[in-house]
């Protein structure tokens, strides 16, 4: 019986494009405002030298940061120092109502009825967990914190890592057999897999895809009644 559900975000629970069409352009825009702001700021001083480590130039002006910070989004490269700082941006324009988090309405009325029915719900996204806390504290159905027991990110290792899920595992102290993952991404499901995991694919298009051994549905509703079934 399925008594905990781990959820990716990006594809999962929300679109893609809001990720790459809304969060990572506005962060891209709002970059050197927000650094001439509150480079002064303590967190924010930090992130700028730990850019500057990488970029191997203590002593780098606040522009080459910048121009350095654009480039790992355009090459949409996970370095720590920009995803801190995009946390920090966005969580600047999810305060002042610049956007609200996406949420499937499907992803919604599912979450929230299996949190009423007594399951316990996490998340695994490889969005820093401060920008998965943003994105459903400020989703366009209000805060959806309450929802959620927990909050992974890469720092429990790769998503198409098995390790990470055992890792995720031993943290929420439930056997496999009664979680159950949900992601639009087939080798994420794999290695969930690997560790004896119950598993869902969301092929929110219904693209064809190549054989795999997941249950596959276009949207959270039916998962579960699957597993009542079998
Ligand atoms: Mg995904």
């Amino acid at each position: 019986m399925i008594k905990a559900i781990i959820t990716d975000i990006e594809g999962t629970t929300t679109d893609i494009d809001f990720v790459h069409k809304v969060l990572f352009p506005y962060s891209r825009r709002k970059m050197h405002a927000f650094l001439n702001e509150h480079q002064h700021s303590p967190e924010v001083a930090q992130e700028i030298k730990q850019a500057q480590q990488l970029m191997q130039n203590q002593t780098a002006s606040l522009d080459a940061v910048c121009e350095q910070l654009i480039a790992w989004i355009d090459s949409d490269q996970k370095i720590g120092p920009l995803k801190t700082l995009q946390g920090f941006i966005w969580a600047e324009g999810f305060a002042k109502g610049e956007y609200q988090g996406h949420v499937y309405q499907d992803a919604y009325d599912h979450l929230q009825k299996w949190h009423q029915a007594g399951l316990k719900l996490y998340v695994y996204s490889s969005g820093s967990v401060q920008a998965q806390r943003l994105l459903f504290q400020y989703s366009a159905f209000g805060d959806m914190r309450p929802l959620f027991q927990g909050y992974f990110d890469t720092q429990v290792g790769g998503k198409k890592e098995s390790a990470s899920y055992a890792t995720i595992l031993k943290a929420i102290q439930f056997k496999p057999e009664e979680t159950l993952f949900l992601s639009d991404v087939v080798a994420e499901l794999d290695a969930a897999k690997e560790n004896g995991m119950h598993t869902a694919l969301l092929n929110r298009n219904k693209a064809a895809l190549p054989k795999h051994y997941h249950i596959e549905t276009s949207s959270f509703g039916g998962i579960l009644a699957h597993f009542e079934r079998n």
